[in-house]
């Protein structure tokens, strides 16, 4: 499971994690563009959050997510990107994988960059992907978001001893070399 501001990588990591480990990638955040794009029900309940910068209300991110990740279970398991990013979330969670074989988290990853760093690598990926969420005020609002919402929710996964603190503040491929490292080492010890 991947925990780190927005503009921090998490996608990117996440994606070259899955593709290494030959497991799902769930990103929550893609998932709801999707659902947005498409106009579903949800779509059209989440798009004013999203856009906002606001987060989902937790009962529809855990309906959404519960089925992917349990199909991903069945193949191998998964890279989680972006949930579970509420301490709510993150207790529910744990309710339902105690109650299934095989579903157990085996390390969180936190990335952490610096502010200042953060906001200049959102304003960058504005201008690349067009998101609706990366304006200027948008951004300052999720960073406040993480820290209000997200980050008091480490403190949960820290009393289990799963949390690895990774500096994203370097290149792309030194980032990855460093959670591969981490994660192959929580493996081998068999924690
Ligand atoms: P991300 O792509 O991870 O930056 O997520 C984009 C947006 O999707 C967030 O700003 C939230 O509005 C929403 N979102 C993604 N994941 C969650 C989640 N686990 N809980 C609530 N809202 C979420």
């Amino acid at each position: 499971m991947l925990v780190a501001p927005p503009g921090a990588g998490k996608g990117t990591q996440a994606e070259m994690l899955s593709v290494h480990y030959g497991i799902a990638h769930l990103s929550s955040g893609d998932i709801l563009r999707r659902e947005v794009a498409a106009s579903t029900k949800i779509g059209l309940i989440v798009a004013d959050y999203v856009q906002r910068g606001d987060l989902v209300p937790d009962e529809l991110i855990l309906e959404i997510l519960t089925a992917p990740i349990l199909e991903a279970v069945k193949h191998g398991g998964y890279v989680l990107d972006g949930f579970p990013r509420t301490l709510r979330q993150a207790e529910e969670a744990y309710q339902v994988a105690a109650s299934i074989e095989g579903i157990e988290l085996q390390a969180v990853i936190h990335l952490e960059v610096g502010r200042e760093e953060l906001h200049r690598r959102l304003l960058v990926r504005a201008q690349l992907e067009g998101r609706d969420d990366d304006t200027e005020a948008v951004i300052a609002h999720r960073l406040e978001v993480f820290g209000s919402e997200t980050e008091p929710m480490l403190a949960f996964y820290a009393k289990r001893g799963l949390v690895i603190d990774i500096n994203g503040d370097q290149p792309v491929d030194r980032v990855f070399a460093s959670i591969v490292a981490a994660v192959d080492g929580v493996n081998v010890d068999g924690r």
